[in-house]
C-alpha cells in the first residue's frame, strides 16, 4: 500500500487519531445524547465505544428513515420456497416492528431480557431482531439450520424468556418442521423460556404447548395498543449475542453492544459496500450467521436501502423448478446495486449454463462482495467475467461483526488481487505473528498467525456472553507474551501489504462458508451407545471448500470387518448428527478404525488425519504413539 494513497491517510488517521476518526463516523447515525467520551480503553482487551451517548438500533435502521423515505421499500422478502413475494416499505416495516414490539412485552419482556430467534427467513424473523433492539431486549438469533442438541445448548446459556419461532422452515421444495425441534431442544434443556412467540405460515401442523405457546397473529390481536417508542439505549448496552464454533464443543456467545455497532455498520456502508440511500442491497446469507445481523437486517436499512430476503436455493425459481438465473432475475426486478454471498454459492452456479449471466439486465450491480470462506481463483474469474462487475473478497468473523481486511473501493479505488481479500479495514490493526514465540513477522511472505491488537474498533464483540474470562483467555492470551486477538487463522502479507488467509489454526472447519466446531460434532458422535471414541477433521472439497469427515473406533470391532455392519452403524451415527446439531455439521463419511493417531500423551493427531485425507504429508510424527493408526486412516480413504 502506498504510504501516500488516499486509503493510507484514512487508515493511518483511524490508527493514530482513534477518537477522532470515529467521532466523525460517528455522524453517520441518529443519537438521542451524544456521547461523552469516544473510546474508553482503560481495561484491556475490553472496550467500550461511545460512552454515554444514547441512541437505538432500529431507530437508526427504521424510524429515522420515515419523514424522507417513508413509501420507499424497506425490506423485500422472496421466497422460492413458498413462491411469495412482498414488499414492506419503511412505514409498513415500522409498523410490523412495532406491534412485534408490543407482543413482547405483553409477554413480559424487558430491558436486557433474552429473545432467543429460531426462525426460517420470513419477514417475521426480521421484525422479531429490530423488535428486540427497539425495547433494548438482547436478541439470539439461531440458524435455523440447526437441530435440537445444537438448539438446546444455545437456550441453556441464552436463558431466554421467550423464544420466537415459527412452524417450519422449506428447504428446495422440502419442510422442515421447526416447532419439534424446537419443543424437543426446550424439553431437555434446564432453562425453561416462559413463552413461545410462534408465526403459522401453513407449512407444518403445530400442537401449542397451553400457557407457553402463542400464535403470533392471536396475541397481536388482543393488544390494545401497537404504538411502541424506541427505547434510548446506552451506546455500550448488550443489542445481541450470536453463538460461534471454537476449540471446545461449547458454543460461544459473541456480544455485540449498541452504539458502536450501529457506527460501525454506517461507516463500513458507507465506505466500503457503497451503497447509497433508496437502493437495493441483497445479501445471500441467513440471518443465522453474523452477515445476516450486519447485511441482510441492519446494515443496509441504516444506511436507508432496501435490503433484499431471500429463503430458497440459488438454483431453483417461484415455482420451484430449476433456474440457476434466480439470483441474476432478482437483480434485474429490484435494481439491486450492491450484493454480497459466499463462494460456495458461486461454486454452485458454476455448474449452470454460463449464458444465465447474460439473460438478465444487472446493470445496476456495482459490485458483488464475497466472504465467510477463502474465494478461489476460478471461482472468482467465472463470475467476475460473467457479471463484468469487481467481484470483492471480504474477510472477517463472527466476532468482527463487519470487515477486517478487504478494500475500501468508496475511499479510494484499489485493485483487487485472486487470492487475497485486501487490506487491513480502518480501525483494524492488523499484525502476522510466530505462533510459538509472539515476533511480529514484516517480511512479506511469512507465514504466521493473523492477530489483532487492541483497542478494536467499534463493532467488535465486547465480550463472550456471561465468561469474560473464556473471552480473555481464548482470544487474548493465545500468543505467548502479546496480549493480541487471534483470529485463529494463518495468514501472509505480501510486499504490496495485501493480506492471503491460508485456513485455521485451531479445530474450526468451513463447510460451505458455515463455521462449525469439529468438537461439537465429536461430541455429539461420541453420544452414540456403538461408539467408543471419535476424530472429525475438515477436509479439501471442491465443492463446499471443506467437508467433515469423521473416524470411529467402534465398540463392536465387527464392524470393522463387515462392511453391511459398518454401513448401519455410519447410517446411524449420521442421523444421531442430523438430529441432534441439523445436517449443515454431518460429516461426509464416517469411517471405522481400530485405533486413532494420537501423540505419547494422548492428544488426537486431527492435523495428521486431515493431511493424510488431503493426500499432504503429515508432516513430522516422532511424538507419535502407534504410526500403524495413521497407515490404518490412509488405507480406510484409499479403499
Ligand atoms: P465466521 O465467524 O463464521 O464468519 O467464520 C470466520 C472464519 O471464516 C475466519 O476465521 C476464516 O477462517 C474464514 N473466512 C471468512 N472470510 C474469509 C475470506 N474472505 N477468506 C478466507 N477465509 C475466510
Amino acid at each position: 500500500m502506498s504510504p501516500h494513497s488516499r486509503y493510507a491517510e484514512f487508515y493511518r488517521r483511524s490508527i493514530e487519531a482513534p477518537e477522532d476518526f470515529w467521532a466523525e463516523q460517528a455522524k453517520l447515525i441518529d443519537w438521542h445524547a451524544q456521547p461523552t467520551r469516544i473510546l474508553d480503553d482503560a481495561k484491556p482487551p475490553f472496550v467500550n465505544w461511545f460512552v454515554g451517548g444514547k441512541t437505538n438500533l432500529c431507530h437508526n435502521a427504521v424510524d429515522r428513515h420515515l419523514p424522507t423515505r417513508g413509501d420507499s421499500p424497506a425490506l423485500i422478502h422472496v421466497s422460492t420456497e413458498t413462491g411469495t413475494e412482498r414488499t414492506y416499505t419503511f412505514s409498513q416495516l415500522h409498523e410490523e416492528v412495532q406491534r412485534t414490539a408490543a407482543s413482547l412485552l405483553a409477554l413480559g419482556v424487558g430491558k436486557g431480557d433474552r429473545v432467543l430467534i429460531y426462525m426460517p427467513m420470513i419477514p417475521q424473523a426480521a421484525f422479531a431482531m429490530l423488535a428486540c433492539a427497539r425495547i433494548g431486549a438482547i436478541h439470539c438469533v439461531v440458524f435455523g439450520g440447526f437441530a435440537s442438541g445444537a438448539l438446546a445448548s444455545r437456550i441453556e446459556d441464552a436463558a431466554p424468556k421467550v423464544v420466537v419461532s415459527a412452524d417450519a422452515g422449506s428447504r428446495g421444495g422440502k419442510v422442515v418442521a421447526y416447532k419439534p425441534l424446537l419443543d424437543e431442544a426446550i424439553r431437555v434443556s434446564s432453562h425453561k423460556p416462559e413463552a413461545v412467540l410462534l408465526s403459522d405460515r401453513g407449512l407444518a401442523p403445530m400442537e401449542l404447548v397451553a400457557g407457553r405457546d402463542h400464535l403470533d397473529s392471536e396475541v397481536a390481536a388482543r393488544l390494545s395498543s401497537a404504538d411502541v417508542p424506541c427505547e434510548w439505549l446506552d451506546a455500550t448496552d448488550i443489542s445481541y449475542t450470536i453463538y460461534t464454533s471454537g476449540t471446545t464443543g461449547r458454543p460461544k456467545g459473541v456480544q455485540r453492544d449498541t452504539g458502536g455497532y450501529a457506527v460501525a455498520l454506517a461507516a463500513s456502508m458507507k465506505h466500503i459496500f457503497d451503497g447509497r440511500a433508496g437502493e437495493t442491497y441483497f445479501s445471500t446469507s441467513d440471518i443465522g450467521w453474523v452477515v445476516g445481523h450486519s447485511y441482510i437486517v441492519y446494515g443496509p436499512l441504516i444506511a436507508g436501502m432496501a435490503t433484499l430476503m431471500y429463503e430458497g436455493l440459488p438454483t431453483q425459481g417461484m415455482n420451484r423448478e430449476p433456474d440457476g438465473g434466480i439470483w441474476w432475475r432478482l437483480v434485474e426486478k429490484y435494481k439491486v446495486t450492491v450484493m454480497f454471498s459466499a463462494p460456495t454459492a458461486v461454486r454452485v452456479l458454476k455448474k449452470q449454463d454460463p449464458a444465465l449471466l447474460k439473460k438478465y439486465d444487472l446493470s445496476s450491480l456495482r459490485a458483488l462482495f464475497l466472504a465467510g470462506e477463502p474465494l478461489d481463483e476460478p471461482t472468482a474469474r467465472w463470475i467476475s467475467d460473467g457479471l463484468g462487475v469487481p467481484i470483492i473478497d471480504n474477510y472477517w468473523q463472527t466476532e468482527s461483526g463487519w470487515p477486517i481486511i478487504t478494500l475500501a473501493n468508496a475511499v479510494e479505488r484499489k485493485p483487487s488481487k485472486f487470492g487475497s481479500p485486501g487490506v487491513p479495514m480502518y480501525g483494524f490493526k492488523v499484525k502476522i505473528l510466530d505462533e510459538s514465540t509472539g515476533e511480529e513477522l514484516t517480511a512479506p511472505n511469512e507465514k504466521g498467525v493473523v492477530v489483532i491488537e487492541g483497542p478494536t474498533p467499534p463493532g467488535f464483540m465486547q465480550t463472550v456472553w456471561k465468561d469474560d474470562a473464556r473471552f480473555v483467555n481464548t482470544y487474548w492470551k493465545s500468543v505467548p507474551g502479546r496480549m493480541v486477538y487471534s483470529t485463529f487463522d494463518w495468514g501472509i502479507r505480501d510486499e504490496d501489504g495485501y493480506f492471503y488467509i491460508l485456513g485455521r489454526t485451531d479445530d474450526v472447519i468451513n463447510v460451505a462458508g458455515h463455521r462449525l466446531g469439529t468438537r461439537e460434532i465429536e461430541e455429539c458422535i461420541s453420544g452414540h451407545a456403538g461408539v467408543a471414541e471419535v476424530a472429525v477433521v475438515g477436509v479439501a472439497d471442491a465443492l463446499k471448500g471443506q467437508v467433515a469427515m469423521a473416524f470411529a473406533v467402534p465398540k463392536d470391532s465387527q464392524a470393522l470387518s463387515d462392511p453391511a455392519r459398518a454401513l448401519t452403524l455410519e447410517g446411524e451415527v449420521m442421523q444421531r448428527v442430523n438430529d441432534e446439531l441439523g445436517a449443515v455439521a454431518r460429516p461426509a463419511r464416517v469411517r471405522f478404525v481400530s485405533a486413532l493417531p494420537k501423540t505419547r500423551s494422548g492428544k488426537l493427531l486431527r492435523r495428521a488425519i486431515q493431511a493424510v485425507c488431503e493426500q499432504r504429508d503429515p508432516g513430522d510424527l516422532t511424538t507419535m504413539d502407534d504410526p500403524a493408526s495413521l497407515q490404518q486412516i490412509r488405507q480406510v480413504v484409499q479403499g
